[in-house]
């Protein structure tokens, strides 16, 4: 069987990690996790290979210039996120389908280069009232950076139609089960 790509975008809080890391740990789907790259710099505990490529400003520019990239985003000045072909190339060689968590413009791209190969989802929360809650209380983010990540979330939403599937993430147990049956169904095709 031809491996494929799963792909999950979000706004930020919405809950795709959580699906994400939920459908890594059952085997049957067979997937692993598309580890990006980026030209920040390395955060103490981190590795090279397992939580990003770690790549400097000018070796992330050569790999756009050739071409190596799916998608990528300089977020700001020489701070470069991507995912590189390479990285899908490595996992299906291995027989893997392949995960992605990525934000929606990179999804929709990534979408477009592996067309029926591919099934992009897009995590929706509730509602925005609810996603602000959940970033609130996840607890990773100043209340500045909530803010900002509020506002991105609204245009975020715009792009939703645009996937092929749209998972509410309301019921964590519910939403686990679509997600299951979404990608069962999609593995099976
Ligand atoms: P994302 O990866 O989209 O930024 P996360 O997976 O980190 O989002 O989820 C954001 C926060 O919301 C986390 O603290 C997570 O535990 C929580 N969360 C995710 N899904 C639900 C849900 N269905 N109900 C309640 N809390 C949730």
């Amino acid at each position: 069987m031809k491996p494929k790509v799963v792909i999950f975008s979000a706004p930020s809080g919405a809950g795709k990690t959580t699906v994400v890391k939920h459908l890594l740990a059952m085997p049957e789907f067979n997937l692993s996790f598309s580890i990006s790259a980026c030209s920040r710099k390395k955060r103490e505990g981190e590795v090279d290979g397992k939580d990003y490529y770690f790549l400097s400003a000018d070796e992330f520019r050569k790999k756009i210039e050739n071409n190596d990239f799916l998608e990528w985003e300089e977020v700001y000045a020489d701070h470069f996120y991507g995912s590189l072909k390479s990285e899908v190339d490595r996992l299906t060689a291995a027989g893997k389908n392949v995960v992605f968590d990525v934000d929606v413009k990179g999804g929709l791209n990534i979408k477009k280069y592996y067309g029926e190969n591919a099934l992009a989802v897009f995590v929706m929360p509730p509602s925005v009232e609810v996603l602000e809650k959940r970033l609130r209380d996840r607890s990773t983010d100043s209340e500045e950076a909530i803010r900002t990540r509020i506002d991105k979330a609204v245009y975020e939403l715009s792009f939703a139609e645009k996937f092929d599937v749209v998972l509410v993430n309301d019921k964590l147990d519910e939403t686990f089960a679509k997600a299951e049956k979404l990608i069962g169904d999609f593995l099976k095709k």
